[in-house]
């Protein structure tokens, strides 16, 4: 990264600051808020003189990340990013097309170190953190190339599954969070957002206080600690009974619920003992299960349940009360599940 101030990662009234710095007034910060929003590089904000925009460049940067590539899968209209920050790094995201609107997919971190068995991010384990501008870029980048390719849409939806743990990134995923709903900014609510955790227990309780109304969405992928212990090595740390009682602390001071994510892996969760074993573990709780169907990571042995299996473990589930739903495949032609297109390019150069 460069010294240069990103100033996508500053709030309205920072900007004004950071503006009267360089001489100018009010006005100039609201003109530069207007074209950070849409995504424009400092020569294209041509209602700047020239002599500001040569001042801005060389202290400031405006577009920490830019679209290295993208690929619509013909299936779904679903549309995978391949993102290069401004030290090199490469990181993706997804965009998926549902009737309530566009939802972009954000990472939060280069890589991740929480080590989960089935999961592609955390291979190489955490480059580094992303800064919360370069979390937003990815949502202002991602509206002017739709903006551009299609001609008009934008991103309504915003959910943290990209790569990284947005947990292990706390400040600057928060500092994102509200720059995303700033009215001067992106103003996209925050009821549109979901945070999804693999489960680190301080931080969603620290997060459940933040009076930010996100949905929080909890990877829990198994029933119990002896099987959440051969997929996430997290659950060495926080056990299952910590982590139900965090998310029952996030229901109770969000008055939201809180949704399950569970993913199918055959041999290891996908018994009908295991759909008992949850159900009864989430028991009057104010939650969700969304079933995920594995995709299979070639460098990990593990496999995904037939779609049969997988109707027959919701079924098992709905028939005990649990609220339950199976997540659309989307984008399979084009790789969209995490991490795997950026392993494919990097493995490209190697
Ligand atoms: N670190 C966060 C968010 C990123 S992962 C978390 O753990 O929740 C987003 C979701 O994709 C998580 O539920 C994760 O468990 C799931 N996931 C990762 N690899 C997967 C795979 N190979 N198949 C299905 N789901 C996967």
């Amino acid at each position: 990264m460069t010294d240069k101030t990103d100033i996508t990662s500053l709030f309205p009234k920072e900007l004004e600051a950071f503006i009267a710095s360089l001489g100018e007034g009010k006005f100039r910060a609201k003109q530069i808020s207007e074209w950070i929003v849409r995504g424009a590089q400092f020569h294209e904000m041509t209602n700047l003189s020239k002599a500001l925009r040569e001042k801005l460049s060389e202290r400031c940067m405006v577009v920490p990340i830019r679209i290295s590539e993208s690929i619509q899968s013909k299936i779904d209209g679903t549309e995978k990013y391949l993102y290069e920050l401004s030290d090199g790094n490469l990181i993706e995201g997804v965009r998926m097309r549902y009737h309530h609107g566009d939802t972009l997919c954000v990472s939060t971190q280069v890589g991740c170190r929480m080590g989960c068995a089935f999961c592609a991010s955390t291979l190489d384990g955490c480059v580094r953190n992303l800064t919360a501008g370069e979390m937003l870029s990815q949502v202002i980048q991602v509206n002017r190339h739709i903006r551009e390719t299609e001609g008009e849409g934008r991103i309504h939806n915003v959910v943290l599954m990209g790569s990284g743990e947005p947990l292990d990134n706390y400040d600057e995923v928060v500092r994102f969070l509200r720059l995303l709903n700033e009215p001067q900014g992106l103003n996209i609510s925050l009821r549109n957002v979901s945070l999804s955790t693999c489960g680190i227990v301080p931080q969603m309780k620290r997060l459940a206080k933040e009076g930010l109304p996100v949905t929080l969405s909890v990877s829990l992928h198994a029933p119990n600690d002896a099987i959440r212990r051969k997929l996430m090595p997290i659950s060495n740390a926080y056990g299952m009974g910590e982590l139900l009682d965090a998310c029952r602390y996030y229901i109770e001071n969000t008055g939201r619920r809180v949704i399950f994510e569970y993913a199918m892996v055959r041999d290891v969760n996908s018994d009908f003992s295991c759909a008992d074993e949850l159900a009864k573990r989430l028991r009057g709780m104010q939650c969700h299960v969304n079933l995920i169907p594995l995709n299979d990571v070639k460098e990990r042995n593990l496999l995904s349940t037939t779609e049969k299996e997988i109707q027959a473990f919701q079924r098992r589930l709905e028939d005990k009360h649990v609220s339950v739903t199976r997540r659309r495949e989307m984008g399979d032609d084009i790789q969209g599940a995490c991490g795997q297109l950026r392993r494919s390019r990097l493995n490209q150069t190697d």
